[in-house]
Protein backbone atom coordinates (compact mmCIF):
# COMPACT_ATOMS: atom_id res chain seq x y z
CA UNK A 1 0.00 0.00 0.00
CA UNK A 2 2.17 2.91 -1.04
CA UNK A 3 4.81 2.22 1.57
CA UNK A 4 2.29 4.27 4.25
CA UNK A 5 0.34 1.82 6.68
CA UNK A 6 -2.13 3.95 7.68
CA UNK A 7 -4.41 7.35 6.79
CA UNK A 8 -2.74 10.53 7.34
CA UNK A 9 -0.88 13.57 6.48
CA UNK A 10 1.37 13.41 3.38
CA UNK A 11 3.52 16.38 2.13
CA UNK A 12 3.23 15.36 -1.93
CA UNK A 13 6.78 16.51 -3.22
CA UNK A 14 7.36 17.36 -6.81
CA UNK A 15 11.26 17.47 -8.06
CA UNK A 16 12.25 18.21 -11.83
CA UNK A 17 15.35 19.13 -13.88
CA UNK A 18 14.96 18.16 -17.35
CA UNK A 19 17.60 16.42 -18.83
CA UNK A 20 18.04 13.86 -15.56
CA UNK A 21 18.48 10.07 -16.84
CA UNK A 22 19.27 6.97 -15.88
CA UNK A 23 22.02 6.53 -13.21
CA UNK A 24 22.04 10.47 -12.80
CA UNK A 25 18.14 10.61 -11.61
CA UNK A 26 18.95 7.77 -8.69
CA UNK A 27 21.71 9.71 -7.59
CA UNK A 28 19.88 12.66 -7.61
CA UNK A 29 16.47 10.81 -6.01
CA UNK A 30 18.76 9.38 -3.46
CA UNK A 31 20.51 12.91 -2.62
CA UNK A 32 17.29 14.27 -2.77
CA UNK A 33 15.79 12.14 -0.19
CA UNK A 34 18.92 12.31 2.54
CA UNK A 35 18.46 16.32 2.15
CA UNK A 36 14.67 16.14 2.69
CA UNK A 37 14.94 13.73 5.91
CA UNK A 38 17.77 16.22 7.19
CA UNK A 39 15.34 19.24 6.61
CA UNK A 40 12.65 17.17 8.43
CA UNK A 41 14.99 16.46 11.28
CA UNK A 42 16.00 20.76 11.50
CA UNK A 43 12.32 21.20 11.65
CA UNK A 44 11.72 19.38 14.30
CA UNK A 45 10.06 16.73 12.83
CA UNK A 46 12.56 13.27 12.46
CA UNK A 47 11.20 11.57 14.97
CA UNK A 48 7.29 11.59 12.56
CA UNK A 49 7.97 12.23 9.51
CA UNK A 50 8.87 8.81 7.00
CA UNK A 51 10.22 10.27 3.86
CA UNK A 52 9.39 7.87 0.44
CA UNK A 53 10.32 7.62 -2.84
CA UNK A 54 7.51 6.57 -5.90
CA UNK A 55 6.13 7.34 -8.68
CA UNK A 56 8.89 10.24 -9.73
CA UNK A 57 7.40 12.02 -6.64
CA UNK A 58 8.95 11.81 -2.89
CA UNK A 59 6.43 11.87 0.20
CA UNK A 60 7.17 12.70 3.40
CA UNK A 61 4.41 11.23 5.72
CA UNK A 62 4.02 13.35 8.84
CA UNK A 63 0.51 11.95 10.63
CA UNK A 64 1.97 12.06 14.47
CA UNK A 65 3.19 15.76 13.57
CA UNK A 66 0.97 18.66 15.37
CA UNK A 67 0.11 21.72 13.44
CA UNK A 68 3.03 23.59 14.63
CA UNK A 69 5.46 21.10 13.86
CA UNK A 70 3.99 20.66 10.19
CA UNK A 71 3.89 23.73 9.35
CA UNK A 72 8.02 23.91 10.66
CA UNK A 73 8.20 20.88 8.29
CA UNK A 74 6.48 22.28 5.57
CA UNK A 75 8.46 25.67 5.65
CA UNK A 76 11.93 23.18 5.59
CA UNK A 77 10.97 21.10 3.10
CA UNK A 78 10.19 24.13 0.59
CA UNK A 79 13.72 25.36 1.28
CA UNK A 80 15.26 22.59 0.42
CA UNK A 81 17.05 22.60 -3.15
CA UNK A 82 15.89 20.24 -5.98
CA UNK A 83 12.12 21.22 -4.53
CA UNK A 84 10.26 22.40 -7.34
CA UNK A 85 6.76 22.16 -5.12
CA UNK A 86 5.06 20.67 -2.19
CA UNK A 87 1.64 19.92 -1.38
CA UNK A 88 0.18 19.49 2.12
CA UNK A 89 -2.45 16.28 1.73
CA UNK A 90 -4.51 14.52 3.55
CA UNK A 91 -4.21 10.26 2.69
CA UNK A 92 -7.05 8.77 3.11
CA UNK A 93 -8.44 5.19 1.43
CA UNK A 94 -9.84 4.72 -1.40
CA UNK A 95 -13.42 5.25 -0.29
CA UNK A 96 -15.74 8.02 -1.24
CA UNK A 97 -16.97 9.72 2.18
CA UNK A 98 -13.24 9.37 3.25
CA UNK A 99 -12.87 11.72 -0.28
CA UNK A 100 -15.51 13.89 0.88
CA UNK A 101 -14.80 14.26 4.55
CA UNK A 102 -10.85 15.28 4.00
CA UNK A 103 -12.03 17.92 1.11
CA UNK A 104 -14.39 19.24 3.29
CA UNK A 105 -11.86 20.15 6.29
CA UNK A 106 -9.47 21.58 3.43
CA UNK A 107 -11.85 23.23 1.43
CA UNK A 108 -13.09 24.85 4.87
CA UNK A 109 -9.75 26.41 5.50
CA UNK A 110 -9.55 27.62 2.28
CA UNK A 111 -12.44 29.26 2.64
CA UNK A 112 -11.82 31.17 5.31
CA UNK A 113 -8.66 32.06 4.15
CA UNK A 114 -10.25 33.85 1.53
CA UNK A 115 -10.99 31.56 -1.14
CA UNK A 116 -14.25 33.00 -2.76
CA UNK A 117 -14.45 30.19 -5.55
CA UNK A 118 -13.07 26.81 -6.13
CA UNK A 119 -13.13 23.95 -8.37
CA UNK A 120 -11.61 20.36 -8.14
CA UNK A 121 -9.11 18.62 -10.18
CA UNK A 122 -9.03 14.87 -9.99
CA UNK A 123 -6.37 12.50 -11.62
CA UNK A 124 -6.93 8.56 -11.06
CA UNK A 125 -3.58 6.71 -11.51
CA UNK A 126 -5.43 3.95 -10.21
CA UNK A 127 -8.00 2.08 -12.20
CA UNK A 128 -9.10 0.06 -9.43
CA UNK A 129 -11.07 2.94 -8.09
CA UNK A 130 -14.89 3.15 -9.48
CA UNK A 131 -14.93 6.78 -10.36
CA UNK A 132 -12.98 8.29 -13.30
CA UNK A 133 -11.23 11.57 -12.90
CA UNK A 134 -14.03 13.30 -14.70
CA UNK A 135 -16.93 11.72 -11.77
CA UNK A 136 -14.79 12.48 -8.90
CA UNK A 137 -14.18 16.29 -9.79
CA UNK A 138 -18.40 16.62 -11.21
CA UNK A 139 -19.74 15.11 -7.98
CA UNK A 140 -16.81 16.21 -5.61
CA UNK A 141 -17.44 20.22 -6.64
CA UNK A 142 -21.28 19.41 -6.20
CA UNK A 143 -20.95 18.06 -2.76
CA UNK A 144 -18.64 20.71 -1.74
CA UNK A 145 -20.55 23.39 -3.38
CA UNK A 146 -23.24 22.39 -1.81
CA UNK A 147 -21.99 21.63 2.10
CA UNK A 148 -19.64 24.85 2.01
CA UNK A 149 -22.33 26.94 0.47
CA UNK A 150 -18.96 27.88 -1.92
CA UNK A 151 -19.57 28.59 -6.02
CA UNK A 152 -17.52 26.66 -8.63
CA UNK A 153 -15.74 28.96 -11.05
CA UNK A 154 -13.64 26.49 -13.36
CA UNK A 155 -12.36 29.34 -15.30
CA UNK A 156 -10.65 31.17 -12.27
CA UNK A 157 -11.02 29.85 -8.98
CA UNK A 158 -9.09 31.14 -6.07
CA UNK A 159 -8.78 27.69 -5.23
CA UNK A 160 -7.92 24.22 -6.69
CA UNK A 161 -9.26 21.45 -4.78
CA UNK A 162 -6.84 18.01 -6.46
CA UNK A 163 -7.81 14.68 -5.51
CA UNK A 164 -4.90 12.11 -6.66
CA UNK A 165 -5.90 8.53 -6.79
CA UNK A 166 -3.49 5.98 -6.28
CA UNK A 167 -2.90 2.86 -3.68
CA UNK A 168 -4.23 6.03 -1.07
CA UNK A 169 -6.22 9.19 -2.09
CA UNK A 170 -4.51 12.29 -1.79
CA UNK A 171 -6.28 15.42 -1.31
CA UNK A 172 -4.78 18.72 -0.95
CA UNK A 173 -5.53 22.19 -1.84
CA UNK A 174 -2.22 24.43 -1.54
CA UNK A 175 0.90 23.99 -3.56
CA UNK A 176 4.03 25.80 -2.07
CA UNK A 177 6.95 26.87 -4.35
CA UNK A 178 10.56 25.13 -3.42
CA UNK A 179 13.71 26.94 -4.57
CA UNK A 180 14.38 24.47 -7.72
CA UNK A 181 17.91 23.42 -8.49
CA UNK A 182 19.50 20.40 -7.40
CA UNK A 183 19.96 18.74 -4.16
CA UNK A 184 22.77 19.88 -1.97
CA UNK A 185 26.26 18.64 -2.20
CA UNK A 186 25.40 16.99 -5.56
CA UNK A 187 27.61 19.44 -7.29
CA UNK A 188 30.58 19.39 -5.02
CA UNK A 189 31.87 21.86 -2.37
CA UNK A 190 32.89 25.41 -2.73
CA UNK A 191 34.44 28.03 -0.49
CA UNK A 192 32.42 31.08 0.39
CA UNK A 193 34.12 34.27 0.58
CA UNK A 194 31.89 35.93 2.70
CA UNK A 195 31.99 39.25 3.43
CA UNK A 196 28.90 41.08 5.66
CA UNK A 197 27.58 42.71 2.68
CA UNK A 198 24.15 42.26 0.46
CA UNK A 199 26.21 40.00 -2.34
CA UNK A 200 28.34 37.00 -0.73
CA UNK A 201 25.54 35.15 0.73
CA UNK A 202 23.26 35.51 -2.57
CA UNK A 203 26.18 34.02 -4.22
CA UNK A 204 26.63 31.15 -2.07
CA UNK A 205 23.11 30.57 -2.06
CA UNK A 206 22.71 30.40 -5.64
CA UNK A 207 25.06 28.02 -5.82
CA UNK A 208 24.05 25.92 -2.84
CA UNK A 209 20.84 25.86 -5.71
CA UNK A 210 22.53 24.26 -7.87
CA UNK A 211 24.31 21.31 -5.67
CA UNK A 212 26.90 23.39 -4.56
CA UNK A 213 27.22 22.86 -0.25
CA UNK A 214 28.81 26.01 1.02
CA UNK A 215 31.90 26.56 3.26
CA UNK A 216 32.27 29.79 4.50
CA UNK A 217 35.18 32.24 5.15
CA UNK A 218 35.42 35.38 6.54
CA UNK A 219 38.15 37.91 6.76
CA UNK A 220 38.12 40.24 9.83
CA UNK A 221 40.65 43.33 10.76
CA UNK A 222 40.39 43.52 14.66
CA UNK A 223 40.70 45.92 16.78
CA UNK A 224 39.01 47.89 13.71
CA UNK A 225 36.60 45.58 12.95
CA UNK A 226 34.74 44.56 16.24
CA UNK A 227 32.27 41.27 17.66
CA UNK A 228 29.21 42.97 15.83
CA UNK A 229 30.91 42.65 11.87
CA UNK A 230 31.51 38.86 13.46
CA UNK A 231 28.10 38.16 14.80
CA UNK A 232 26.92 39.76 11.52
CA UNK A 233 28.21 37.40 9.42
CA UNK A 234 27.71 34.79 11.51
CA UNK A 235 23.69 35.40 11.10
CA UNK A 236 24.40 35.70 7.48
CA UNK A 237 25.62 31.78 8.17
CA UNK A 238 22.62 31.02 9.99
CA UNK A 239 19.92 31.99 7.35
CA UNK A 240 22.39 29.86 4.52
CA UNK A 241 21.67 27.04 7.47
CA UNK A 242 17.97 27.38 7.13
CA UNK A 243 18.82 26.25 3.32
CA UNK A 244 21.52 24.15 3.35
CA UNK A 245 21.44 22.39 6.73
CA UNK A 246 24.70 23.54 9.14
CA UNK A 247 27.44 25.89 7.38
CA UNK A 248 30.94 25.58 8.19
CA UNK A 249 32.90 28.91 8.93
CA UNK A 250 36.23 29.63 8.80
CA UNK A 251 37.01 33.52 10.42
CA UNK A 252 40.78 34.91 9.65
CA UNK A 253 42.35 37.67 10.85
CA UNK A 254 43.35 39.92 8.26
CA UNK A 255 44.96 42.81 10.07
CA UNK A 256 48.67 42.22 9.72
CA UNK A 257 47.87 41.82 5.74
CA UNK A 258 45.88 44.87 4.98
CA UNK A 259 48.71 46.51 7.39
CA UNK A 260 51.31 45.64 5.48
CA UNK A 261 49.70 46.95 2.24
CA UNK A 262 48.80 50.06 3.47
CA UNK A 263 51.70 50.58 4.12
CA UNK A 264 53.99 49.05 1.73
CA UNK A 265 52.48 49.29 -1.30
CA UNK A 266 50.74 51.43 -3.58
CA UNK A 267 47.87 52.95 -2.72
CA UNK A 268 45.25 52.38 -6.09
CA UNK A 269 45.73 48.74 -5.77
CA UNK A 270 45.09 47.88 -2.26
CA UNK A 271 41.89 46.41 -2.57
CA UNK A 272 42.92 44.17 -5.57
CA UNK A 273 45.82 43.18 -3.61
CA UNK A 274 43.83 42.41 -0.27
CA UNK A 275 41.45 40.60 -2.46
CA UNK A 276 44.75 38.50 -3.55
CA UNK A 277 45.96 37.41 -0.73
CA UNK A 278 41.58 36.63 0.25
CA UNK A 279 41.85 34.07 -2.41
CA UNK A 280 45.35 32.88 -1.43
CA UNK A 281 44.53 32.24 2.08
CA UNK A 282 40.81 30.78 1.41
CA UNK A 283 42.54 28.64 -1.02
CA UNK A 284 44.50 26.56 1.64
CA UNK A 285 41.35 26.49 3.87
CA UNK A 286 39.40 24.74 0.93
CA UNK A 287 42.47 22.33 1.12
CA UNK A 288 41.11 21.81 4.51
CA UNK A 289 37.28 21.78 4.30
CA UNK A 290 37.73 19.82 0.38
CA UNK A 291 36.31 22.73 -1.47
CA UNK A 292 36.43 22.36 -4.90
CA UNK A 293 35.72 25.93 -5.97
CA UNK A 294 35.66 29.82 -4.69
CA UNK A 295 32.96 31.58 -4.65
CA UNK A 296 32.39 35.02 -4.67
CA UNK A 297 29.85 38.24 -4.77
CA UNK A 298 31.44 39.59 -6.92
CA UNK A 299 29.43 41.58 -10.01
CA UNK A 300 30.49 42.85 -13.28
CA UNK A 301 31.74 46.74 -12.79
CA UNK A 302 29.79 47.33 -9.78
CA UNK A 303 32.93 48.45 -7.67
CA UNK A 304 36.17 49.52 -8.79
CA UNK A 305 37.74 46.18 -7.40
CA UNK A 306 34.88 44.16 -10.01
CA UNK A 307 36.66 45.56 -13.54
CA UNK A 308 37.35 42.94 -15.79
CA UNK A 309 40.88 43.99 -15.06
CA UNK A 310 40.32 43.78 -11.15
CA UNK A 311 39.13 40.47 -11.73
CA UNK A 312 41.64 39.10 -13.89
CA UNK A 313 44.04 40.75 -11.45
CA UNK A 314 42.57 38.41 -8.78
CA UNK A 315 42.06 35.47 -10.05
CA UNK A 316 46.22 35.08 -11.03
CA UNK A 317 46.81 33.95 -7.74
CA UNK A 318 43.80 30.94 -8.05
CA UNK A 319 44.47 27.63 -8.72
CA UNK A 320 40.82 26.43 -8.02
CA UNK A 321 37.99 27.96 -10.10
CA UNK A 322 36.01 31.25 -8.74
CA UNK A 323 32.66 30.95 -9.50
CA UNK A 324 30.80 34.63 -9.18
CA UNK A 325 27.53 33.80 -9.79
CA UNK A 326 25.98 37.22 -9.69
CA UNK A 327 28.80 38.39 -12.56
CA UNK A 328 25.70 39.40 -15.06
CA UNK A 329 23.17 40.70 -12.20
CA UNK A 330 22.06 44.82 -11.22
CA UNK A 331 22.72 45.43 -7.51
CA UNK A 332 18.76 45.71 -7.91
CA UNK A 333 18.15 41.92 -9.03
CA UNK A 334 20.91 40.82 -6.13
CA UNK A 335 18.70 43.27 -3.47
CA UNK A 336 15.39 41.12 -4.84
CA UNK A 337 17.58 37.71 -4.12
CA UNK A 338 18.47 38.81 -1.29
CA UNK A 339 15.03 39.93 0.35
CA UNK A 340 13.73 36.14 -0.62
CA UNK A 341 16.63 34.32 0.95
CA UNK A 342 16.12 36.03 4.46
CA UNK A 343 19.76 37.73 4.43
CA UNK A 344 19.03 41.16 3.33
CA UNK A 345 17.82 42.64 6.73
CA UNK A 346 21.17 41.32 8.39
CA UNK A 347 23.10 42.75 5.23
CA UNK A 348 22.31 46.06 5.98
CA UNK A 349 23.62 46.26 9.77
CA UNK A 350 25.88 48.82 9.46
CA UNK A 351 29.07 47.21 10.81
CA UNK A 352 32.46 48.11 9.48
CA UNK A 353 34.14 45.12 7.10
CA UNK A 354 37.56 45.01 6.83
CA UNK A 355 37.88 46.25 3.37
CA UNK A 356 35.84 49.55 4.40
CA UNK A 357 38.58 50.13 6.88
CA UNK A 358 41.77 50.08 4.19
CA UNK A 359 40.19 51.93 1.23
CA UNK A 360 42.48 53.35 -1.15
CA UNK A 361 42.36 56.78 -1.31
CA UNK A 362 41.95 56.54 -5.19
CA UNK A 363 41.42 52.82 -6.76
CA UNK A 364 42.72 51.43 -10.01
CA UNK A 365 40.05 50.68 -11.75
CA UNK A 366 42.42 48.79 -14.53
CA UNK A 367 44.64 47.40 -12.31
CA UNK A 368 47.68 45.47 -14.18
CA UNK A 369 48.91 41.69 -12.97
CA UNK A 370 52.33 42.72 -13.62
CA UNK A 371 51.74 45.97 -10.85
CA UNK A 372 50.32 43.65 -8.46
CA UNK A 373 53.21 40.89 -8.51
CA UNK A 374 56.15 43.68 -8.29
CA UNK A 375 54.08 45.31 -5.55
CA UNK A 376 53.91 42.02 -3.77
CA UNK A 377 57.78 41.36 -4.10
CA UNK A 378 57.59 44.29 -1.11
CA UNK A 379 55.45 41.96 1.16
CA UNK A 380 56.03 38.44 2.50
CA UNK A 381 53.28 37.14 1.05
CA UNK A 382 53.94 33.16 2.40
CA UNK A 383 55.22 34.20 5.28
CA UNK A 384 51.47 36.33 5.79
CA UNK A 385 49.08 33.73 4.45
CA UNK A 386 51.07 31.42 7.00
CA UNK A 387 50.13 33.35 9.75
CA UNK A 388 46.49 34.16 8.86
CA UNK A 389 45.90 30.68 8.06
CA UNK A 390 46.99 29.74 11.57
CA UNK A 391 45.20 31.70 12.95
CA UNK A 392 42.18 31.30 11.41
CA UNK A 393 39.16 30.20 13.75
CA UNK A 394 36.36 27.20 12.47
CA UNK A 395 32.84 27.05 13.95
CA UNK A 396 29.75 25.24 12.39
CA UNK A 397 26.40 27.17 12.72
CA UNK A 398 22.97 25.79 12.60
CA UNK A 399 19.70 27.30 11.52
CA UNK A 400 17.37 29.23 14.13
CA UNK A 401 14.40 27.19 14.82
CA UNK A 402 12.73 30.62 14.61
CA UNK A 403 13.42 31.34 11.60
CA UNK A 404 12.02 28.41 9.34
CA UNK A 405 8.62 29.08 10.93
CA UNK A 406 8.68 33.07 10.41
CA UNK A 407 9.36 33.04 6.74
CA UNK A 408 7.65 30.52 5.60
CA UNK A 409 4.86 32.51 3.56
CA UNK A 410 7.46 34.23 1.93
CA UNK A 411 9.36 32.02 -0.08
CA UNK A 412 10.17 32.05 -3.24
P1 LIG B 1 29.52 41.96 -0.76
O1 LIG B 1 28.18 42.60 -0.75
O2 LIG B 1 29.47 40.49 -0.86
O3 LIG B 1 30.39 42.47 0.36
P2 LIG B 1 30.62 43.88 -2.45
O4 LIG B 1 29.79 44.35 -3.56
O5 LIG B 1 30.74 44.73 -1.25
O6 LIG B 1 30.19 42.42 -2.09
P3 LIG B 1 33.47 43.77 -2.55
O7 LIG B 1 33.56 44.39 -1.22
O8 LIG B 1 34.21 44.37 -3.68
O9 LIG B 1 32.02 43.61 -3.09
O10 LIG B 1 33.91 42.27 -2.43
C1 LIG B 1 33.83 41.40 -3.51
C2 LIG B 1 33.76 40.00 -2.98
O11 LIG B 1 34.95 39.68 -2.25
C3 LIG B 1 32.64 39.79 -2.00
O12 LIG B 1 31.41 39.52 -2.65
C4 LIG B 1 33.13 38.60 -1.22
O13 LIG B 1 32.92 37.40 -1.93
C5 LIG B 1 34.63 38.88 -1.15
N1 LIG B 1 34.96 39.59 0.09
C6 LIG B 1 35.10 40.91 0.26
N2 LIG B 1 35.39 41.20 1.56
C7 LIG B 1 35.43 40.03 2.22
C8 LIG B 1 35.67 39.64 3.58
N3 LIG B 1 35.92 40.54 4.54
N4 LIG B 1 35.62 38.33 3.89
C9 LIG B 1 35.35 37.41 2.95
N5 LIG B 1 35.12 37.71 1.66
C10 LIG B 1 35.15 39.00 1.30
MG1 LIG C 1 31.62 44.13 0.53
Amino acid sequence: MDGAARPGATMLVRYGEIGLKGANRKAFEGALKRRLEEAAARAGAAGVTRVRLAHGRIYVDCEEADEDTRERLLAALTRTFGVVSVSPAQRVPLEWPAVVEAAEALGRRARLAGARTFKVEARRANKSFPKTSPEIARELGAALAKRLDWPVDVQRPDAVVTVEVREWIYVFAETRPGPGGLPLGTGGRGMLLLSGGIDSPVAGWLLAKRGLEPVAVHFHSPPYTGEKALEKVRDLCRVLAAWCGPVELFTVPFTEVSQQIYERAPDPLGTVLMRRFMVRIAERLADRAGAQALVTGESLGQVASQTIESIAAIADVATRPILRPLVGLDKAEIVELARRIGTYEISVRPFPDCCSVFVPRRPATRPKVEDCRRAEERLDVAALVEAAVAGAAHERLEAWPAFSARSSRTDP
